[in-house]
C-alpha cells in the first residue's frame, strides 16, 4: 500500500503531534526542527506505530531523524543491550547518521551510539561494544565481521533500519544485508529507507519485511526555487563550457555531475589549469581523500565538486549555488536527484545542463518527468562577470591530531581567536575526525594562520599544521 500526505498543512507537520515524549520534543526545538519535512510526516505517525516501513524520498528531505525517531522511542536506555541496529552503505554516511542519531538522542539519559565501519581497527570497537551500547551504526561488512567473532550480540535488538538501501544494493551488499538480517530477532521492527527504488528493494522487503507499509514523497521539487537552464554544446565543448558557465554565474559551491569517472577526472584537469579550485570525487578514493576532498568542499574552500552519482549519493552537503549537469543522465529522476540538490531551504539555486544533439532522447525524457519544457540557451550568452578569477572564500588547514588526541573544536577556535588574534568572522568550519582536525579560514589570512599555529599552541601542545590545497 502507497500513501501520500498533504504536507502543506502547518498543523499537520507540527512534531508535537506525534506521540514523543517531552524531552524528545524540547530537544527538536532547540535543534531548530521547527516542523517535520514531508518524508516525516508521512512516515514517524507509521513507524511509531512499531511497523515496517519502506519510505522514499530524495536525498536531503530529512530520512535519517524519520528513523532515528522512530528507533530512539523503541529504546529502553536502562536496558543495556543493543536494540537498534543501523546498516548504512559507507563509513561516511555511517559516521553522518551517528551523528544524527546523538544530536536527537541528547534530551535523554546517556545512550551509547557506536560506530562499526571497516578502516579502522576491530579492537576499538570491540572495547566499545563490551562496554555498553544501545545503537550500532555500521556498514554491513564489518557488522558480519563482528557477529562472527561473536563480539554482538542481538538478542534485544528491536528495531533494523536499512539506511540508504538502493546505494547499498548498488555495491552488491545485498547478501551481507541478509546474512545480518538473518541474525536479528524474527520479533523486530524493519525501516527502509531509500533515495529510489530499485528492483532489489521489493526482494529485500520480501525476505525480512513483514507487511511494509511503502510510503514515497514525490521527486518534485518547488520549481521557484531551483532555476534551471540547458546549454547546447558540442562534444568538443563540453568541458570548456564548463568554466564559461562558472565564470558566468560565479557560484560560491557548484556540484558538477558527469556520467563516469573518467568523466570527472578530465573535467578536474581543464578546470584546475584555468585556475579553478576543483577536486573529483568517485570511488576507489581511499576514505581519507574522501574525507579531504568532502572537508574541503563542504567548508567552503574548494569551488567545484566533480562526482558520478554514486559517489555523491547521500552525501548532506548544504549551501549549494548551483549543480551542473555536465553530462545529461539516462534516467530522469536522477536528473531530479542532481538538481535537488540546490534550492535547499530557502536559497535559490542553478541548475546548468549541458546537452549534445546525440543526448536529446534522455533530455526529452526529463522534460516529460518535469512536465515542462526546457529553458535553452546559447553558449555565447555567457560571458566572464569579472575579470578575477573566481576562488573560494576559504582554505582548509589540516592539524595532525584529531578525536584520538581529545582535540575538540573549541580547542582551536581558542587558538586562533585568541593568542594568533583573529576574529570568530574569519574562521569557519572545524571538523574533527579521529587522526585529523580541519580548519577553514578566511583565504585573505590563510598563511598567516599558518604559521602563527605552527608556532603557537593547541590545548597545550604545540601542533603540526599544513594547508591542505598545496600538497596536489
Ligand atoms: P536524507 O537522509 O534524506 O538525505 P538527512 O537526514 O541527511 O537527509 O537530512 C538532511 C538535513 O536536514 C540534515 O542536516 C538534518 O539535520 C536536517 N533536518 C532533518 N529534519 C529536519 C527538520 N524537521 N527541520 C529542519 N532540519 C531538518
Ligand atoms: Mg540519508
Amino acid at each position: 500500500m502507497t500513501s501520500s500526505v498533504d504536507t502543506t498543512d502547518n498543523a499537520a507537520a507540527d512534531f508535537s503531534r506525534l506521540p514523543l515524549n517531552p524531552a524528545i520534543l524540547a530537544n527538536l526545538a532547540l535543534l531548530g526542527y521547527t516542523r517535520m519535512t514531508p518524508i516525516q510526516a508521512a512516515s514517524l505517525p507509521v513507524a511509531l506505530l512499531g511497523k515496517d516501513l519502506i519510505a522514499q524520498a530524495k536525498t536531503g528531505s530529512g530520512k535519517t531523524a524519520a528513523f532515528a525517531l522512530a528507533l530512539l522511542a523503541n529504546l529502553n536506555a536502562r536496558r543495556f543491550a543493543v536494540q537498534a541496529m543501523v546498516l548504512c552503505p559507507t563509513r561516511e554516511l555511517a559516521d553522518q547518521v551517528t551523528t544524527e542519531i546523538r544530536r536527537l538522542a541528547r534530551a535523554e539519559e546517556n545512550i551509547k551510539v557506536v560506530t562499526l565501519c571497516g578502516g579502522v581497527a576491530l579492537r576499538g570497537q570491540t572495547a566499545s561494544l563490551e562496554h555498553g551500547a544501545h545503537i550500532v551504526v555500521g556498514t554491513p561488512g564489518r557488522i558480519m565481521d563482528h557477529l562472527a567473532r561473536g563480539h554482538l550480540n542481538l538478542e534485544a535488538l528491536n528495531t533494523l533500519v536499512l539506511d540508504e538501501a538502493d546505494r547499498m544494493l548498488d555495491m552488491g551488499f545485498f547478501d551481507d544485508i541478509a546474512t545480518v538480517a538473518r541474525q536479528c530477532p524474527p520479533e523486530r521492527q524493519t525501516l527502509l529507507f531509500s533515495a529510489t527504488y530499485p528492483e532489489g528493494i521489493a526482494k529485500l522487503s520480501q525476505q525480512f519485511m513483514k507487511a511494509p507499509q511503502t510510503i514515497s514523497v514525490q521527486a518534485q521539487h518547488e520549481k521557484s526555487k531551483i532555476r534551471q537552464r540547458w546549454y547546447e554544446v558540442k562534444e568538443s565543448e563540453r568541458l570548456h563550457a564548463v568554466s564559461l558557465v562558472l565564470n558566468h554565474y560565479r557560484p560560491v559551491s557548484t556540484l558538477a555531475f558527469c556520467n563516469t569517472k573518467v568523466q570527472c577526472r578530465d573535467l578536474v584537469a581543464v578546470l584546475r589549469a584555468q585556475g579553478f579550485s576543483a577536486l573529483a570525487l568517485y570511488g576507489e578514493l581511499e576514505q581519507r581523500e574522501r574525507d579531504q576532498v568532502l572537508v574541503q568542499f563542504a567548508n567552503r574552500s574548494c569551488s567545484v565538486l566533480v562526482a558520478t552519482d554514486v559517489a555523491a549519493r547521500g552525501l548532506d552537503i548544504t549551501q549549494l549555488e548551483m549543480v551542473i549537469n555536465v553530462d545529461v543522465t539516462p534516467d530522469p529522476e536522477v536528473h531530479i536527484h542532481r538538481i535537488g540538490r540546490t534550492g535547499r531551504a530557502d536559497e535559490e539555486g542553478w541548475a546548468i545542463s549541458l546537452a549534445s544533439m546525440n543526448e536529446m532522447g534522455s533530455v526529452g525524457k526529463i522534460e516529460q518527468l518535469q512536465k515542462a519544457e526546457s529553458d535553452w540557451h546559447k553558449l555565447t550568452e555567457l560571458t566572464p562577470a569579472s575579470k578575477e578569477p573566481l576562488t573560494p572564500p576559504m582554505r582548509t588547514l589540516q592539524i595532525v591530531g584529531g578525536r584520538k588526541e581529545k582535540i575538540r573544536a573549541g580547542d582551536v577556535l581558542g587558538a586562533l581567536t585568541g593568542e594568533a588574534g583573529f576574529t570568530r568572522e574569519q574562521v569557519g568550519k572545524i571538523n574533527v575526525n579521529e587522526f585529523s582536525t580541519y580548519v577553514a579560514v578566511d583565504s585573505r589570512i590563510a598563511n598567516e594562520a599558518l604559521h602563527k599555529l605552527s608556532t603557537g599552541r593547541v590545548k597545550g601542545k604545540s601542533v603540526k599544521v599544513r594547508l591542505l590545497d598545496e600538497e596536489a
